[in-house]
């Protein structure tokens, strides 16, 4: 079975083909600035030489048409014709509290997807014209919403509801879902799999540690809580992104400066994280510990801070599951920050016999178990891999 994975955001549609017998990426690709003058679709097949299409795209659905011409080109195609793909797999950020898990999309789901435009205003509106681009280009063809939000969904109301007025939450559904649901989703049931633990009872951490970053703590699979909040700004440091903050500041910070909350609100989510306490040095972590090793003091804070909030909602969710069998480090910095796995698990996770085998640890972005053999908790590198989960999910649902 051919599934063909989407990801699409305002003015860019990320895909790939996979097939399912295989799991192997057949082929994927980028289109960039739809709607803008400039766009360009760059496809990639593994083995052979990237095919450019450089032409107007104003909408998603010229861009899909192209997407569909570049799959099937004679010279640079996988595919003779679409009729071998199986069903379309979309990332959706954001599922409101309607969606628990993944879906077949119809009218109903449509409307859902677009009642929570407000929760996810940069996403959904942009994942919603990816659907319906497919439904024009590929008639008849299922098509599958994958929910970004849909494993934050397994929460209880403790973990979940603001300490706010009721109101809040039955007017507004203002509560917290989660994000990066299907890299938690995915490397959590990986973690289970490979490290043969019960899979109704594993106590398993993630930490996806990229330019966004979030950590989960799952039982049997299911979430139990998860540190992004109603939007993704809620939790660990991140590129740039604040991560928790007291929320007076942001009162504070418009008196002080006469900005709007919209323009504070921004700062926080475009210009904090390690960039902004770095006065922008860079939202790249890369450039942060150079900037450290370099000998700079806001540079080395920031790092600091960062792995010790990460250690901190380590601490925090290891209480929330009363224990911990397994904690899986994944995304960017996760996958390829050797240092960051190491402070995390011994200086502060230490006290609970949290052993790294420094050889083990010495490894990039494959999956690996970097823990000494007598530490009390399985630690392993665990490479997320969203687009392959959109893949499973969009299988097991069309083939009922
Ligand atoms: P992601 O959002 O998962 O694509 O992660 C991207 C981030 O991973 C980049 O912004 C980098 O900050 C980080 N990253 C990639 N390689 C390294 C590395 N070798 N050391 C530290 N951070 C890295």
């Amino acid at each position: 079975m051919n599934i063909l994975v989407l990801n699409c955001g305002s003015s860019s549609l990320k895909y790939q083909i996979i097939n399912m017998d295989t799991k192997d990426v057949i082929c994927k690709g980028l289109v960039e600035r739809i709607g803008i003058e400039g766009s360009k679709l760059t496809h990639k097949v593994p083995g052979k030489d990237n095919y450019v299409i450089e032409e107007a795209m104003p909408t998603h659905k010229r861009a899909v048409e192209l997407v569909m011409a570049a799959i099937t080109d004679a010279d640079h195609g996988v595919i003779s014709s679409v009729d071998e793909i199986d069903a379309i797999g979309h990332r959706v950020l954001h599922g409101g509290q309607k969606f628990t898990k993944s879906i077949v999309v119809n009218e109903d789901v449509k409307a859902a997807i677009r009642e929570c435009f407000d929760l996810g205003p940069l996403h959904n509106p942009a994942n919603l014209m990816g659907i319906e681009a497919c439904e024009l280009a590929m008639p008849g063809k299922p098509n599958v919403a994958v929910f970004d939000t849909s494993f934050g969904m397994g929460m209880e109301p403790k973990a979940f509801r603001y300490a706010i007025p009721l109101e809040y939450l039955n007017k507004y559904s203002v509560r917290r879902y989660g994000f990066h649901g299907t890299s938690h989703d995915y490397v959590s049931h990986r973690a289970i799999e490979i490290a043969g633990l019960d899979p109704k009872t594993a106590k398993v951490l993630v930490c996806h540690l990229g330019n966004g970053a979030s950590i989960s703590a799952s039982i049997g699979g299911v979430c139990v809580d998860t540190s992004m909040g109603l939007t993704p700004l809620e939790g660990l440091i991140m590129g740039t992104r604040s991560g928790d903050v007291d929320p007076a500041i942001i009162q504070y910070i418009c008196n002080k400066e006469g900005k709007t909350v919209n323009e504070v609100l921004d700062i926080l989510n475009k210009k904090s994280g390690v960039y902004g306490m770095t006065n922008g040095i860079s939202s790249d972590f890369r450039d942060i510990e150079i900037a450290a090793e370099n000998g700079n003091k806001d540079a080395e804070i920031a790092l600091e801070a960062f792995r010790y909030r990460v250690a901190k909602y380590c601490g925090a969710y290891i209480a929330a599951m009363n224990g911990v069998d397994c904690i899986c480090f994944t995304a960017g910095v996760g996958e390829n920050d050797k240092v960051t796995r190491k402070i995390v698990c011994e200086q502060y996770l230490g006290y609970l016999g949290v052993k790294i085998d420094d050889e083990r640890n010495n490894v990039r972005g494959q999956e690996k178990l970097i823990s000494a053999d007598d530490s009390t908790v399985k630690v392993y590198l665990l490479p997320t891999n969203e687009e392959l989960k959109i893949a499973m999910d969009t299988e097991e649902l069309v083939k009922g």
